[in-house]
């Protein structure tokens, strides 16, 4: 059966181009599928585009949509292992935190077919009695949903959900490395009832597949999850045609640990923190901001640990974590920690690949800890979204904020401590999206998510994660209709 979507058919890309999608963990083949290029894009653009103009979803009660994304919410629970597993073989993750993955993602279609129907817009009090005024909410219209390797499923969920409870359709286009999940949820929406032409896919590379249809006249909204450099890419590109931008871009995310803090606790979030799918994560932990007093015996512990993490393949129950995604990002990964060290950062524990002979067909990378860092260093300037984290100290609330602001990120942070008026005035002054106190990572799909400064435009998640897929109109009624003379006529 073919891979691409478009217009509520399964094709093959015009030109025939395939690709292997290789597992992470070991190499192995997990699928071929079809590659699409700048006309598949196109063609699937204006089938989305025809959707919306002249099909039945953007008109059909925000109710009814609502309840569409429940029973996908179910076909997934019911699918959970099958989704999971395709997940880990794509992506090489544990099978366990794709299991995760797949119960988030349910909560996320749970959660906007729950609010769909709710924002119905609201009634304004103009002062004048003769008049009507309503605030209206309406889809954008065609959006271009672009989403990366590191939680296939789940991004797209964060982009699909909500584009679907607005009205809007759409065309997907996944990295080209983890396509296996995108197609399984094409499946589900159809089985779900979806109108044809309003969930198209295209597979394939980036620039063929993907930035067609961010200069494509027919495409209304784009929203981007992935790296800086492509978000600026996309940005640029969108301009030709000014479409609406939503962009979730990373981030060099600080951890600050002051001395009165829990230590156990913050040293074991720590680990979560910053080599969780080893690193691959947007809102890694991969900067320690760590209090003077604490530096020595904090960091020594933190390596210890990081040194026991066992790395292995998804269906490998001892394992702690995963590879990277391939062996170029792996290589990108090895040139950082490099730079680092020649830039004068102290190697504290990993530097290297694993030794285990088994793990050699994989992109594996040990957990490694850069000590001795400053904001001057392009290591803690740059993200290597790998399991590298970087070590900072500082003294006082003025200076760990000074530091954890120093970057052009700005996506999330923790604090550390068991001070609560500190935590508060610390959490206040970061400019950071999302902010922990005494925690990482957690997320919960009623709270917006999202970067100031160069981490993004925009929120996904939250009641803002919807109103990105909505325009808002003003409708203005006068019910008494009369001459005003403004001109003597
Ligand atoms: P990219 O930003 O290159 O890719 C993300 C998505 O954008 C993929 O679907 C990719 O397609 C697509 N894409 C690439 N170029 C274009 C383009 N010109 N126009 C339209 N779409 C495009 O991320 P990478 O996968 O290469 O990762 C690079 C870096 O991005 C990472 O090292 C990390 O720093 C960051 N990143 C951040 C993520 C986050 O969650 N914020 C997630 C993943 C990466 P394809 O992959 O098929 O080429």
């Amino acid at each position: 059966m073919p891979d691409l979507h478009i217009d509520g058919r399964w094709v093959g890309s015009r030109d025939g181009a395939r690709r292997e999608v290789l597992c992470p963990a070991d190499g192995s083949r997990v699928a071929t599928v079809d590659e699409a290029a700048g006309h598949d894009a196109a063609e699937a653009a204006l089938a989305a585009r025809r959707a919306f103009d002249r099909g039945a979803w953007p008109g059909t009660p925000a109710k009814e949509r609502g309840d569409l994304l429940l029973r996908v919410a179910a076909l997934l629970e019911r699918d959970k292992a099958a989704v999971a597993r395709a997940e880990s073989l794509d992506t090489g993750k544990r099978l366990v935190e794709s299991e995760y993955d797949v119960d988030d993602v349910i909560g996320v279609f749970r959660y906007y077919g729950g609010i769909a129907g709710t924002g119905a817009g609201r009634v304004v009090d103009t002062g004048n009695p003769d008049v009507v005024s309503r605030v209206v909410h309406e889809p954008v219209g065609v959006c271009a949903l672009i989403t990366p390797w590191n939680y296939p499923l789940l991004q797209t969920s964060w982009k699909v959900a909500p584009a679907l409870a607005a009205g809007n359709t759409f065309v997907l286009k996944p990295s080209e490395l983890t396509p296996s999940t995108a197609i399984l949820l094409i499946k589900l929406l159809e089985e779900a009832g979806l109108p044809a032409g309003v969930a198209n896919l295209v597979l394939g590379a980036g620039p063929r597949a993907g930035a067609p249809l961010t200069e494509h006249p027919a495409v209304d909204l784009v929203s981007f999850t992935g790296g800086l450099a492509t978000g600026r890419a996309i940005m640029a590109s969108a301009a030709g045609t000014v479409k609406k931008v939503a962009l979730e871009l990373g981030g060099k995310n600080p951890n600050i640990v002051f001395a009165d803090a829990d230590v156990e606790a913050a040293l074991d979030m720590a680990l979560t923190a910053v080599f969780l799918h080893s690193g691959q994560v947007c809102s890694a932990g991969a900067r320690l901001l760590v209090e003077e007093p604490l530096h020595e015996a904090f960091v020594a512990e933190l390596a210890a640990r990081a040194d026991r993490i066992r790395l292995g393949g998804p269906f490998d129950e001892r394992a702690e974590t995963g590879p990277l995604i391939s062996a170029e990002h792996l290589a990108k990964v090895e040139a950082y920690v490099q730079a680092g060290l020649d830039e004068g950062a102290e190697l504290r524990c990993g530097g290297r690949r694993p030794d285990e002979p088994d793990l050699a067909k994989g992109h594996y990378y040990r957990p490694t800890i850069l000590d001795r860092c400053h904001t001057g260093m392009r290591a803690v300037q740059d993200e290597s979204f790998g399991p590298v984290l970087t070590v900072e100290t500082f003294t006082g609330e003025d200076e760990a904020v000074r530091l954890a602001n120093d970057t052009v990120y700005g996506l999330a942070g923790a604090v550390w401590t068991s001070d609560a008026g500190r935590a508060q005035r610390v959490a206040g002054r970061l400019r950071h999206g999302t902010i922990w106190i005494n925690d990482f990572h957690p997320y919960v799909p009623q709270a917006e998510w999202g970067g100031y400064k160069q981490s993004g435009v925009g929120r996904e998640l939250g009641l803002a994660g919807l109103a990105e897929y909505q325009e808002t109109k003003h409708v203005w009624q006068n019910v008494r209709p009369a001459p005003q003379r403004w001109f003597g006529g």
